[in-house]
């Protein structure tokens, strides 16, 4: 199945590793022009550099801190800049700290909301009219399966990413005339350095140890394993396709079957 992805521009916001940089290396080797951004330079130098090895397109890496205000517009600007529009956004960041409501202060939510919430309003706000302009886009929010299930624990990403739910429900009904699909992936236990942090928060708070917290994990997963980074990254680039272009305002768990909801 050709995606139809070659030459498109997509926008992969946290990318220098885990499921932002795993998409990044998925849209590179589809023949896109990717646009990776992170906070550490060194970090999102050599994943560029290893993304640019994968495809024929171009790759643009930019430093940014997404829980401050204008970064995530600043890496949409200089993607116009470069390659004159931006098919493709790819919503994502770190996700916010582990903890039950009584461990966080007002400040950690307005963190959460605005790292997890806010970046992703704000870049899609400067994209959209490109998007709009050449009738053709895809919006993607990398979420979680906390927004069927909330994860126990988590209880700021539980409540952020059901706003983000929200908020793209609404959007892919507002643009879906203009050729402009809006949907999110929703990982469910995959391997990157995310997880073996929450393991070692699950661990310290319960006695046990990171490597066992994940073992528990994955006997209640029927696939049996974690995913790979590789795996969600696929989902994303069918949603990114051009293949995709009826499959709008859905929330899609990549989860090994994790999630006991019927949808
Ligand atoms: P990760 O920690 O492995 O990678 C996060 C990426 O975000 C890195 O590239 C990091 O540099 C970047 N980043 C972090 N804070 C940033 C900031 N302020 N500005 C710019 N870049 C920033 O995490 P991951 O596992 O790839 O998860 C990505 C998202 O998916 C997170 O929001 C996470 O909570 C969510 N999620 C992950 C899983 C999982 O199993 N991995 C499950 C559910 C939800």
């Amino acid at each position: 199945m050709d995606l139809g992805l070659a030459g498109r521009t997509a926008v992969v916001a946290a990318s220098s590793k885990g499921l932002g940089g795993a998409v990044a290396e998925e849209f590179a080797e589809e023949g896109a022009n990717v646009v990776m951004c992170a906070r550490g330079a060194e970090e999102l130098a050599a994943a560029a550099e290893s993304v640019r090895a994968r495809g024929s397109g171009e790759v643009l890496a930019q430093v940014a801190d997404l829980s401050e205000l204008g970064a995530g517009e600043e890496v949409v600007r200089r993607a116009i800049e470069r390659f004159g529009t931006v098919d493709i956004l790819v919503n994502n960041a770190g996700g916010p700290p582990a903890g039950r409501f009584e461990d966080h202060t007002p400040e950690a939510w307005r963190a959460a909301v605005r790292l997890n919430l806010e970046s992703a309003l704000e870049m899609t706000r400067a994209a959209l009219p490109a998007m709009k302009e050449g009738r053709w886009g895809r919006v993607i929010n990398i979420t979680s399966v906390s927004v069927k299930e909330p994860v126990d624990n988590l209880i700021l990403s539980n409540s952020v990413r059901a706003a983000v739910t929200g908020w793209a429900k609404t959007l892919s009904n507002e643009v879906a005339a203009d050729g402009v699909t809006v949907n999110n992936v929703l990982p469910g236990f995959t391997r990157t350095q995310r997880m073996e942090q929450l393991a070692s928060a699950t661990a310290e708070r319960t006695g046990a140890t990171a490597s066992s917290v994940m073992e528990q994990w994955e006997k209640v997963i029927p696939a049996g394993r974690m995913g790979e980074p590789r795996e969600f990254a696929a989902v994303v680039a069918f949603v990114a396709s051009e293949r995709a272009s009826y499959l709008n305002g859905l929330s899609i768990a990549v989860d090994g079957g994790r999630t006991r909801a019927l949808y």
